[in-house]
Order: C-alpha cells, then sequence, then structure tokens
C-alpha cells in the first residue's frame, strides 16, 4: 500500500520494515506479540527480497478474505483470467490466486510505463476544509474513479482477456488502497509520508506495515466475521467506503497522535507514538483489511456475474 507523491518520497517495502521493526522495539512495556514482531523484522533486515513480501501482507490479506465470500461463477472466472497471468516484465507469472497479484500494481507503478498510474493509488481528500474535484481526482487519475473504471472493464466481455486481466489485478489491489485511511486523505503532509516517526519511517508506512503486523500477531485476524457484519459490510459503494476510510483518519489516524493535529501542520522533527499508538490502530486496521476482503468478493460477485448468459 505504498503511497508515494510525485517521486518526491520513495521507500523500498524493506525499508518500511526495517523502521516499523525499530519503531515497535521502541519502548519498555513491549507487548509479547510486538516481541515476535521485532524477532521476525530483525530477521528480514538482512534478507530484503523476503521482505517485500512483508510489504505487501496487507494486500494479500484481502484477496484471502475476499476468496472465500466469492460466488461460484466468480470463481470460475477468475481461474480463467489468472490462467495466463504475466508479471511486470511481461513473463508468465505463476500467479493463481487473488491474493498473489494483489501487489501487481505496487509493482507495476514501479516500471517506466506504469509511473503515470503513481496518483491511482489514493484520493488526495484533505482532512480540513472542502476540496474541489480537481484536487481530490486530478483528471480522474485517483483510486476511486480508477476502481470504478477497472470495474466496468472487467464487467465487459467484449474486452480482451488481457484487458479483463489488468482491470482484475487493479480492482483487486485499489480495493485494499482504499480502505487505508491515509490513502483516503490528506493533511498538507503526502498522506502521512512527512509525519517522520521516531524509530520508523513515517505515519505513512507505519499504517502500511507496522498496524498490520502488529495486528497479525496479536491474532486479531482470527476473530470470525460474522453474517450480521457481511451484510453491513458489503452495503454502500466505493465513494461511501473511501469516505469511511477518510473518517477514520480524522478520528484514529491523527486524532491519537501523542502530539495531537492541526490542519495542514506537519510536526517538527520525529514523533514519539509509543506502543499504544499500535494498540489503538491495530484493531480497526485489521477491521479494515476484513472490510476490504468482502467488499471486493461483493464487487467481484457483481462485476463477473454472467450466469444466464451462455458464457459458462
Ligand atoms: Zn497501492
Amino acid at each position: 500500500m505504498d503511497r508515494n507523491r510525485s517521486g518526491l518520497f520513495k521507500e523500498s517495502s524493506a525499508d518500511a520494515l526495517a523502521g516499523a521493526a525499530r519503531f515497535i522495539g521502541v519502548g519498555t512495556g513491549m507487548a509479547v506479540g510486538a516481541r515476535n514482531l521485532v524477532c521476525v523484522a530483525l530477521i528480514c533486515i538482512g534478507l530484503p527480497s523476503i521482505c517485500m513480501a512483508w510489504g505487501t501482507q496487507g494486500h494479500q490479506i484481502v484477496g484471502k478474505i475476499a476468496n472465500a465470500y466469492l460466488s461460484e461463477t466468480a470463481k470460475r472466472e477468475i481461474a480463467l483470467l489468472l490462467a495466463n497471468d504475466l508479471d511486470i516484465s511481461g513473463a508468465p507469472s505463476g500467479r493463481m490466486s487473488l491474493a498473489e497479484v494483489g501487489t501487481w500494481a505496487d509493482e507495476f507503478r514501479s516500471t517506466p510505463g506504469g509511473r503515470r498510474t503513481a496518483p491511482w493509488h489514493f484520493d488526495n481528500v484533505p482532512l480540513c476544509g472542502a476540496a474541489s474535484p480537481a484536487q481530490v481526482c486530478p483528471n480522474g487519475n485517483c483510486a476511486s474513479t480508477q476502481l470504478e473504471r477497472h470495474l466496468k472493464i472487467l464487467a465487459d466481455r467484449s474486452e480482451t482477456t488481457r484487458n479483463r486481466n489488468e482491470a482484475l489485478k487493479w480492482i483487486v489491489h485499489l480495493v485494499g488502497d482504499i480502505h487505508q485511511p491515509l490513502h483516503a486523505s490528506d493533511n498538507g503532509d503526502r498522506g502521512g509520508n512527512s509525519v517522520l516517526v521516531r524509530g520508523a519511517v513515517n505515519l505513512h508506512a507505519v499504517w502500511d506495515v507496522a498496524v498490520v503486523q502488529y495486528g497479525t500477531t496479536q491474532k486479531l485476524l482470527g476473530r470470525p466475521v460474522t453474517p450480521d457484519q457481511v451484510a453491513e459490510w458489503q452495503a454502500g459503494t466505493v465513494s461511501t467506503w473511501m469516505a469511511e476510510s477518510h473518517r477514520l483518519a480524522e478520528t484514529l489516524v491523527y486524532a491519537n497522535l501523542p502530539t495531537g493535529w492541526a490542519c495542514n501542520v506537519v510536526p517538527d522533527g520525529r514523533v514519539d507514538l509509543g506502543n499504544e499508538y499500535l494498540e489503538l490502530s491495530a484493531p480497526v486496521a485489521v477491521q479494515q483489511l476484513q472490510k476490504a476482503g468482502v467488499r471486493l468478493a461483493r464487487l467481484l460477485n457483481e462485476a463477473l456475474n454472467w450466469g444466464g448468459n451462455g458464457r459458462f
């Protein structure tokens, strides 16, 4: 869920993870789960190629959850679309599942041909004050518009299989991204990238990596999703889900900063978040991943619901 803006801030997932590990190691009141995370993370610091997978953990979780809520029709169609999946170099990827292809959009962004898609990963919605559509989504280059556009491509049987394959990969990725509150908001700080954090990279990286890691080590993902939750979460639209994510940025991501926050003010120096911040944030981050998973399934079931049209 990396979010880079205009190439001003670039970091690898391994860097983000190393930062997250340093952050979690801060303080003496470290929880058992956090200690475990430090162990995992420290091993990874010397093995950046392996650690890239950790930076993608959130997207993998979303894809895995969605898979459990797919219709049989959608499952069959997805299997066909991923049967000849290609990686960013154009070689067969061998990726067969939503969890595996969920990071393709981030990989594509790092290629010369994919640089123009960097703004597709977020909506630039200011925390304070009204924003013009041109600011939130300049020329349609933002997550919500691109998500809607790719849903239409996926559902369009006159499109080529390759176009629909790439649309599917964009959808899997962007549904995840819009559930990260800092992909749905901005406080004059490039989605939290300018808010430096003691022992970590920055606030955005903490939300991309550390809170997810903390949530999984605390086994928060093991909590079952009830049928009522599925029904409630699957209601709404891309726009209401984006608004919900945006509210979390205000009520949680920024509201819980020990330094407090003000409109369009970037704190001086590095913010010392402390472990309490992780404890408050992780349950919400995990629930956002769960919501993203069941909502992704709804969108894919709708887009691929071709029953009765002679395709299957
Ligand atoms: Zn992204």
